[in-house]
Formats: structure tokens, sequence, C-alpha cells
């Protein structure tokens, strides 16, 4: 157990970046924060971030900055983050949100910025059969592209396809990702902070190379 890590996990789309996060949060027992689940929670709630951020999000786009960057400071404030740590998955996306997440956490600063690499032509297809536990967001592999629906094996939620799962908005996340997102590995590469973790091997093994990663970084000295 690391107590009080405070990791950012970037990555593609469809990099099983998710999924990780889950199991890491786990093994750690620190916070998972997802930006994606809490824009995801706000549409179900129909609340006017939730109908704004629908919009953008199913067709593949990027919510403001300013918005996110509220989201994520007020989150980061609660008692939880502020003691055990946190794993932001799915933030920053932008090189102007690195920046204010930097200022933000000037007096408790992130220990790793960890790049689960999967190359762009691998994740296409696993997107394409992702599906989703719409109440706690546990990952599934369907057989084919069908919209089957299922039952959670973990809390007996629905499992569905993801809205902004469609061809296109896979394409446009995987465009603003190499124009927006990717510039992060040289932001965070500078400052010595960022470790790159292959992703492309079974989903324990990868476990193993991240807990690996995380434990390096940790480990004074
Ligand atoms: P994925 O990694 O598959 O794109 P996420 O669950 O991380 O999925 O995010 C889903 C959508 O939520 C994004 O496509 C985007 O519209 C929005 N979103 C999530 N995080 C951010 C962020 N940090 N900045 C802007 N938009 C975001």
């Amino acid at each position: 157990m690391i107590p009080g890590a405070r990791l950012i996990i970037l990555g593609r789309q469809g990099a099983g970046k998710g999924t990780q996060c889950v199991r890491l949060s786990r093994h750690f027992v620190v916070p998972h924060i997802s930006t994606g689940d809490m824009l995801r929670a706000s549409v179900r709630e129909g609340s006017e971030l939730g109908r704004m951020a629908k919009k953008v999000m199913d067709s593949g786009g990027l919510v403001g900055d300013d918005i996110m960057v509220g989201i994520v400071e007020e989150r980061l404030n609660h008692g939880d983050a502020r003691t055990r740590g946190y794993i932001l998955d799915g933030f920053p996306r932008t090189v102007p949100q690195a920046i204010a997440l930097d200022d933000i956490t000037t007096e408790r600063p992130i220990h790793c910025v960890i790049d689960l690499d999967v190359p762009r032509e691998m994740v296409l297809r696993r997107i394409s059969s992702r599906r989703v536990c719409r109440d706690c967001g546990t990952n599934y592999v369907a057989a084919d592209t069908e919209k089957h629906q299922w039952i959670c094996e973990v809390c007996g939620g629905e499992v569905l396809q993801r809205d902004d799962d469609t061809p296109e908005a896979i394409n446009r996340r995987l465009d603003l990702y190499e124009e927006q997102t990717s510039p992060l590995i040289e932001h965070y590469g500078a400052d010595g902070r960022l470790v790159v973790v292959d992703g492309v091997a079974s989903p324990d093994l990868v476990f193993l190379r991240l807990i690996a990663a995380v434990e390096a970084a940790r480990r004074p000295g």
C-alpha cells in the first residue's frame, strides 16, 4: 500500500485505462477520479452540466477546460483525496488543463504520470466491442458488435454500449487525443514525472507493469 499517492493515468481511449484505474484504486486503496464517470453521472442526474456535457460527449468532442478544471478542483478538495491521494483518469486532457492542475496541486504535487501506451490501430477494435455498466462503470467485451443488454456482475446495473462509442465519435476522440492530449507527454516528460508503460499485453500483465511503475516512482530516493 502506498499512502497518499497522487497519480495521473494518460492513454488513448480503449487502452484499458478505466479498468486498470479501478484495479489500481483497489490495490493502493486510493480514490479513482474519472472525469468521464463524473460527467456521465451528471448526464444521468439530468443537471444543466449533464445536458450540456451529453451533447459534447456524444459528438466525441471535449467539454470546456474551465468547466473541467472547476469540477476536478472541487473533487480534489474532498477529504479522501486530500488524505489518501488519488488516481486521475481522463484529466488532464489538454495542456491548459495540465497547467491549471499544476497550479491546483502546488502544495500537494502529483507524484507520477503514467502513459499507458497502446497504438491507435489497436484501440479502434477494442472500443467498438466495449460495453460498460451504466451504474458502476465496469467494462465488458462483447463477442460481436450487436447491442446486447446485460446485467452487471458487480452491481446488477445495466451493461450497455456507450452513446459515444460510435465509429464517428471514436475517430473524433482519437484525433483529439493526438492533437490535444498527446502534447501532455512532453509536458510531464520535461520534469521527469512521466513513466511510459506498454499497454499491449494481457490485462493482468499490464496491471503488474502499472503497479511496478507506481512503486518505483514512490520509492524514496
Ligand atoms: P474516453 O477515454 O473513452 O474518451 P472518458 O470516459 O474519459 O472516455 O470521457 C468521455 C467524454 O467525456 C470525453 O469524450 C469528453 O467529451 C468528456 N471528458 C471527459 N474528461 C474530459 C476532460 N478532462 N476534458 C474535456 N472533456 C472531457
